[in-house]
Formats: structure tokens, sequence, C-alpha cells
């Protein structure tokens, strides 16, 4: 069967990720969560001391150490659900804090940071059969994807169903704090000067806010199955 490049964009927790796995593993194809190397990317910048005590990044030193911070991905033995390597350590549950949330969206803003994990990303997807979200996957990693959708929801609707994901975790949560990650998170990702997240012209636009995950699965597999019949 003809194997296609999906790319699914949108703004911050609104569900690309689940959707996007739930795809990957009904239809057999690799499943990459680019967020998750943005993350690891700021998480190895916390633990080395690469922030400035106003928040700003020490920006030469980070491009001298891009070299040394290899990202990749595994299948966990027991969930069966792929976790983040960050040089050779599993570190998909330190990458999800606040602490990493708030500090993400600079990383993300930096042209040297975006031009190393977009090569890794283009070199992950060659063969195709490749389920990708994030925020410039359609636009810039794969902009000849045969399949682009772009994921929205309200804020609200969106940190409460980050606090419910916490809570769920036994973490710590406030949701004014979460809401407010949000809507910053969106306008940085919007506003930065490299790769702002924007939908593509030819994404299928798709607002969650009313929908299950169950309702969202079905829309997205229907949508697949469109295009590999296109
Ligand atoms: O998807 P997630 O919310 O985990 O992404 C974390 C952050 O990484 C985003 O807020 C955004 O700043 C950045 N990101 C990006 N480009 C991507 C994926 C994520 O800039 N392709």
């Amino acid at each position: 069967m003809k194997k296609i490049i999906i790319a699914i964009d949108g703004f911050s927790s609104c569900g690309k990720s689940t959707m996007a796995k739930d795809l990957a593993r009904e239809i057999g194809y690799i499943y990459i969560d680019t967020g998750a190397m943005y993350r690891a990317v700021t998480l190895y910048c916390i633990e080395h001391h690469l922030f400035n005590a106003d928040g700003s990044i020490r920006e030469e030193e980070l491009k001298s150490r891009m070299n040394d911070i290899h990202i990749s991905f595994r299948l966990d033995a027991g969930t069966q659900r792929p976790v983040t390597v960050l040089n050779g350590t599993e570190v998909e549950s330190r990458i999800r804090t606040m602490e990493v949330s708030s500090h993400v969206s600079p990383v993300a803003t930096l042209g040297f940071v975006r031009e190393a994990l977009v090569r890794q990303q283009q070199a992950m997807g060659k063969e195709k059969g490749i389920v990708m979200d994030g925020r410039d996957i359609g636009t810039v990693v794969f902009p000849e994807a045969e399949l682009k959708i772009f994921v929205t929801a309200s804020a609200e609707i969106r940190a409460q169903r980050r606090y419910d994901e916490l809570k769920a975790k036994g973490e710590e949560a406030s949701f004014e704090e979460i809401l407010h990650n949000v809507e910053e998170r969106d306008r940085i990702d919007q506003t930065r000067k490299v790769s702002p997240l924007r939908k593509a012209d030819d994404a299928i636009l798709l607002d969650n806010s009313h929908m299950s995950i169950a309702e969202q699965k079905e829309w997205l597999t229907a949508q697949y199955e469109r295009a590999i019949h296109a």
C-alpha cells in the first residue's frame, strides 16, 4: 500500500499528539513528536545552566553544544508507547514539567536550534509512512506532505485538558498558571520570526473544542483513507 507523510500541526495542548499517536499505531506508521525534541533541548539547557537569571538563553554556548545534544525515541517495553531519549537517558517525564513548558518556546525561536532539529525530522520521514506532529511540519519540515491537519481548540479548553492530565499524574498544578502558559506559548509560537506557527494553505482545519477523543480518531482515520486513495 502507498505510504504517505501525515503532518499534524496546531496550538499547544490541543490533543494533537493523542490523535497522531493513535492513528500511527492503527495504520502501522512511525510517530514522531517534534515538540518532545524542542523540550529535550530545553531540558538540556536547564540542566547545563544555559539560562540566565532573567530567563534569556546563553545562545553562543548552546550553539557550540548543539552537536553534543542527541535526541531519539524508543518504544517503552511496558506501555508500548514511544519515549524520548536525550543523550542515552530516558527523559519522557522530565520534559513534560511546567518548568520545561515555560522555557521551551524561547528555545524554539532560535534559528540554529530549528535548523538542527528540522534536518533530523526530515531524515526521519525520508521513507514516508510517518505521522509527525508539531508547529511547522506542514509548512517547513514537509511542505509536500500528502495529508496536513491543523488542530485548534479554545485556550480555556486546552488549559483544562492539560490541568486534568497533570492532576491525573498526581502533579501539583494551577489552572491559572497553565492557562497563562498555554496563551504565552501560542503568542511566542505565532509571532516568532523563524517558522512561526501558522496553518499551511492546504492543511485541513480541525477545531476539536467539542469533540471526544473517539470522534477525533474517527475523523482523522477518514482523512487518512481519503488521502491514500487520492
Ligand atoms: O508540542 P509541545 O507543546 O510539546 O511543544 C513544545 C513547544 O515546542 C511549543 O510550544 C513550541 O514552542 C515548540 N515547537 C516548535 N516546533 C515544533 C514543535 C514544537 O516550535 N515543530
